[in-house]
């Protein structure tokens, strides 16, 4: 028996085999189709998403073929600029750079290196899921692998299986429409000559009789969507000599091939429940949202890296199965957040297209690129309404051993504790939380954190304790409440001890 099933071997499901698999567990991974995606569709990371990439091993490969925006503008139709964001170069608070540009198959690649390289993970491709059903403490599923019938059984199965998700439809879980759909033309083109269009800055061509997006992705890679307008079709959009015709002011066949041209329907929907009994669902399969932001697969990786920890708390015995419930409750809203704000950049575009036509638009102080993730609002933490409890942790640079080392690579998964302080003598059940959870103590030095991460933390907080996803837990004013904070992770975590 598997310890976890995961169904679809894209961006997300591939990212969640590995993380559950890092901890030992038995994983399968089902993929109706073979290979990574042929084209790419996710294109713009971020700081936090290389945190997990670098838990699995493959953040330096993975920045190392990545490119950068510097900025993003709102343009009208002969690309003069309405709004122009900077957008942040250098490593940011989480110790990698804030944004990234990748090429989706070429990431995924490395992301299945790294799966394929673990003996724990059982991979089946061309095997499509056509039903599971669960039983007390397991859920038995059926695939068809060309005609043949192949049976496993899962402690537990996580869908990862796409917007179109089987896994959702099987376990009949309805979406919260957030109304947002629309057609677009998304052509990826690869630069074969110099060409002088911008390397570095992205637009957001908000021209009222053709809304369209240009990014400059790593190398020569350069993404375009064009909106499909009234009475056209997909087919007369698709047509190469409409695409090249889109593109000319931009690229031509003499210095640039076309990898792809296809429209897609964009949407903005979340699924209503992420969990039911012991199946799961995470990444498209639980959202879906326009690409203005550049964050479905990041929302996917975040629910990967939420679950992940939980699950090895369940499966290990160290915590019973209700803190599966926290998983849509912390992620959810975040995710609603995400898509919310992706529409916000559709609108701003439509906005500034009815602008152009001489209709009144002034866009709202929270839209655009500038905005920051905000924190997971309840769930697993101290005090939710706390300054620091449900944002990703800064990563300080340790210095250990004569070399400056990210803190992430010192304490791998592990619960943490940030403190300059010494720990006081701590209550025999504080004790023995910290030696089952293998909570990592890591003292904050005078020459560590040369880089002020942890200034605004330490300003206000003594101690910080950090989940294995790198959220805040909590912090305490005090070093007398130490054993406190961690005698209550028995409660709030549902801990067997
Ligand atoms: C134009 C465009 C631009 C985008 N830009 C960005 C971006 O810049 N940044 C970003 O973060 N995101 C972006 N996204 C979103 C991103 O591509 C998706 O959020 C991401 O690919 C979702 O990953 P996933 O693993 O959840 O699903 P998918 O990539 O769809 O993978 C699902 C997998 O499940 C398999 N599967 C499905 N059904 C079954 C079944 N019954 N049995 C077996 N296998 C099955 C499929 O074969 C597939 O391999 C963009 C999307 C589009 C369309």
């Amino acid at each position: 028996m598997f310890d976890v099933a995961v169904i679809g071997y894209g961006p997300v499901g591939s990212v969640m085999a590995n993380l559950i698999a890092t901890k030992g567990y038995k994983v399968l991974i089902i993929d109706e189709n073979e290979g990574t995606s042929p084209t790419a569709r996710a294109i713009n990371t971020d700081g936090e998403q290389c945190r997990v990439f670098d838990l699995l091993g493959f953040a330096d490969e993975v920045v190392k073929n990545t490119g950068y925006i510097d900025k993003v503008s709102f343009t009208d139709a002969e690309l003069n600029e309405i709004i122009t964001q900077d957008q942040p170069l250098e490593v940011g608070a989480m110790g990698w750079p804030a944004q990234l540009l990748f090429y989706q198959p070429e990431l995924e690649t490395i992301i299945r290196t790294s799966v394929e390289s673990k003996e724990n993970i059982t991979i089946h491709e061309f095997t499509l899921l056509e039903s599971f059903s669960s039983e007390k403490d397991k859920v038995l599923i059926k695939c068809k692998k060309e005609s043949t019938s192949l049976e496993f059984e899962a402690k537990y199965l996580i869908g990862c299986d796409g917007a179109s998700s089987s896994v959702r439809k099987i376990l009949k879980i309805e979406r919260d429409d957030l109304g947002y759909d629309q057609d677009w033309l998304v052509a990826d083109a690869h630069l074969t000559k110099t060409t002088d269009i911008p390397k570095h800055h992205a637009k957001q061509i908000c021209n009222p009789s053709r809304p369209a997006t240009y990014v400059p992705g790593r190398r020569g890679h350069r993404r375009f969507e064009f909106k499909l307008m009234p009475g056209e079709t997909k087919e007369e959009l698709e047509k190469d000599e409409k695409v090249w015709e889109l593109l000319s002011p931009w690229v031509n066949p003499e210095n640039a091939e076309l990898e792809r041209a296809d429209v897609y329907q964009f949407h903005a929907a979340l699924a209503k429940d992420w969990r039911v009994g012991r199946c799961l669902i995470a990444g498209d399969a639980a959202h879906q949202m326009p690409p203005f932001m550049g964050a479905g697969m990041g929302t996917g990786i975040r629910d990967a890296m939420n679950l992940f920890w939980k699950l090895d708390l369940i499966l290990s015995g160290a915590a019973r199965e209700s803190i599966l419930d926290t998983y849509q409750e912390e992620r959810y809203p975040h995710a609603k957040w995400t898509v919310a704000q992706s529409v916000s950049i559709g609108k701003i575009i439509e906005g500034l297209c009815a602008q152009q036509e001489g209709k009144e638009f002034i866009p709202d102080d929270g839209d655009g690129y500038g905005v920051k993730f905000p924190h997971l609002p309840s769930g697993l933490y101290k005090d939710a309404s706390d300054d620091i409890s449900g944002y990703p942790c800064p990563q300080p640079l340790l210095y250990r051993e004569g070399k400056k080392t990210l803190s992430d690579r010192i304490v791998g998964s592990q619960f943490c504790i940030f403190t300059k302080n010494e720990i006081p003598k701590l209550t025999e059940k504080a004790q023995k939380i910290v030696t089952s959870l293998e909570i990592q103590i890591i003292k904050i030095q005078d020459n560590d954190d040369e880089e002020k991460r942890m200034v605004k933390i330490f300003d206000i907080y003594e101690l910080v304790l950090i989940r294995p996803d790198r959220y805040v837990y909590g912090g305490i004013k005090s070093m007398k409440e130490t054993s406190n904070i961690i005698e209550e992770l028995e409660k709030t975590f549902s801990l067997k001890i």
